[in-house]
């Protein structure tokens, strides 16, 4: 038990979702949690997101939810976003795509001033 809970706290410390695998309400097929899916691929339901919950309980103690910032990633250990890095520089780089835009319409209203 001790060691499935120095297991579990090892693990709690080195991730930041425990989202494990996306599973279907309907007919309970299963898919990576890294895969994007809005439904089913195979019937168009609602898909669950699954967590590895004792993972998750190991990492969230009161102390360690009491030190963290009121904000919606106080609990990222049950949302479902594996790698927040990689999720956050993609929407950096999409910022970043329409950076010309940007500069052309300031530009063009600019111009019409
Ligand atoms: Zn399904």
């Amino acid at each position: 038990m001790q060691a499935q809970r120095a297991d579990a706290t090892a693990r709690a410390t080195t991730r930041h979702s425990f989202l494990t695998h996306l599973e279907c309400t309907a007919c309970g097929a299963t898919y990576g949690a890294d895969e994007l899916h809005t439904v089913c691929p195979a019937c168009g339901k609602v898909l669950y997101a699954r967590y590895d919950l004792a993972g998750a309980a190991a990492a969230m103690t009161r102390e360690a939810l009491a030190a963290r910032p009121f904000t919606l990633w106080r609990y990222h250990e049950v949302l479902p976003v594996r790698d927040i890095i990689r999720q956050l520089v993609s929407q950096a780089d999409e910022t970043l795509k329409r950076a010309p835009a940007l500069v052309e319409t300031t530009r063009a209203a600019k111009d019409k001033a």
